[in-house]
Formats: C-alpha cells, sequence, structure tokens
C-alpha cells in the first residue's frame, strides 16, 4: 500500500491515474499547477476531482516562470493552439521542461510530508512530448532519489510512478472506466474553452478513444 502524490491536471489521463492510485494506495495526496496555462479552466476540474477522490491533501501550486518563458502555445498568447493533432514533433504545446518542474515541486512535497511515490499519467500518445518518455522518468526518479533528504535519512526510494507507460489513451480509458472514474467531471482542452473546441490535439484524442469504445464523451451530454 503506502502513499502517493498524484500529479492531477484535471483532465481524464490523471483522473484516471487518481483513481487508479486510490485503489492501490493507502493515503493518497494530488498536486495541481497553476502555470499560466490557457486553459486554467482545467484546475476547478482538478478540485472537484480531487475531492470526489477523498484525497488526504490536495495542494495547488502557481508555477508563473513557465508563462514568463513564451514560445509555448499553452501559454504564450501570440502563439495560436493548433486545430490539429501534434503536427510539429516537439510540438508547439510543449512547454519547456513542464514535467520535470512538476514532478521536482512534488518531489519537494513528498519529501517533506514523507511520500514514498510520485504518480504521473503519462502514456504512449504523450510521447511527442520528450518529458513524457519512459527515459525522461526514470531519469526523472534517479535525481529526485539523489536529492531526497527522506531517502538520505530513511534508505528507502521514492517512486516516480508510471502505470500508463505502454499504454495508449483508450487503454487508460478502458482501465478508468473500470474504476468508475467520473469523466464527466474532467476536462482536456487546450484552449479552455466551453463547450471544449473539439479540434485541438487533446480534444482529438479524448475524442478517439471514446469512440474506440463505442461511446460518446460524458462531457458532451
Ligand atoms: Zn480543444
Amino acid at each position: 500500500m503506502g502513499n502517493i502524490i498524484v500529479l492531477v491536471s484535471g483532465g481524464m489521463d490523471s483522473a484516471t491515474l487518481l483513481w487508479l492510485a486510490k485503489k492501490e494506495f493507502k493515503d493518497v495526496y494530488a498536486i495541481s499547477f497553476d502555470y499560466g496555462q490557457k486553459h486554467k479552466i482545467e484546475l476547478d476540474f482538478a478540485k472537484e476531482l480531487a475531492k470526489l477522490a477523498e484525497v488526504k491533501k490536495h495542494f495547488i501550486v502557481e508555477v508563473p516562470h513557465l508563462k514568463g518563458i513564451e514560445g509555448s502555445a499553452l501559454t504564450d498568447e501570440n502563439i495560436e493552439v493548433p486545430s490539429e493533432n501534434y503536427p510539429d514533433e516537439p510540438p508547439i504545446t510543449t512547454v519547456p521542461m513542464r514535467n520535470l518542474n512538476f514532478l521536482a515541486i512534488a518531489a519537494s512535497f513528498a519529501d517533506v510530508y514523507e511520500i514514498e511515490n510520485i504518480g504521473i499519467g503519462i502514456h504512449s500518445v504523450d510521447s511527442p512530448y520528450p518529458d513524457c518518455r519512459a527515459e525522461f522518468a526514470s531519469s526523472a526518479e534517479s535525481v529526485i532519489n539523489a536529492s531526497s533528504v527522506m531517502v538520505a535519512k530513511k534508505k528507502n526510494r521514492i517512486k516516480v510512478y508510471t502505470p500508463f507507460l505502454g499504454m495508449t489513451k483508450t487503454d487508460v480509458l478502458k482501465l478508468g472506466l473500470e474504476l468508475g472514474v467520473p469523466y464527466e467531471k474532467t476536462y482536456s482542452c487546450y484552449k479552455g474553452t466551453i463547450p471544449p473546441c473539439g479540434e485541438c490535439a487533446t480534444c482529438q484524442q479524448r475524442e478517439e478513444a471514446f469512440e474506440s469504445l463505442g461511446m460518446t464523451d460524458p462531457l458532451k451530454n
């Protein structure tokens, strides 16, 4: 069992990870980031999900420097979110070192609260992003362990928990349906509109996942 802190964006992958964590771990913490994303509305969904999952504590952390850097369609007002699925690799929606920043911050909380696992819901469809690949996750785990006071004192290890790494978004959705994830309370659109734009990369991937299981996205109902 043990404990875990899960990175929760408010999207369907991190929601599924949160529900899986509830099943696999005794104490579950959540952490979400306000990094100047245009789709900041996702944080409202993250808060609701954390509440529904009855997490021990939900940390919301402001990371303003990521917006200040510019150059990403997710944060830069001068760059439009593309209405197509990852035309470039790495995509223009890449936020430089986003997951490294997020894992480092989550690891700070893990160190103080003595949390042994850090969960991140990256999967194979995310692989155009360098910080969503297996090499990134295992390297991040090494550096977190090398930096940790808890590890130095207790001689145990912190694990970066990535159960979806070899899975597609459809696999993740299938698992989430078994776990009873409330997908109508998740939000994925990069444009931050209500209703979701239906055109950006995450909207398309979300729709494809539901369609491949012969379902309609419950957020649309
Ligand atoms: Zn969208």
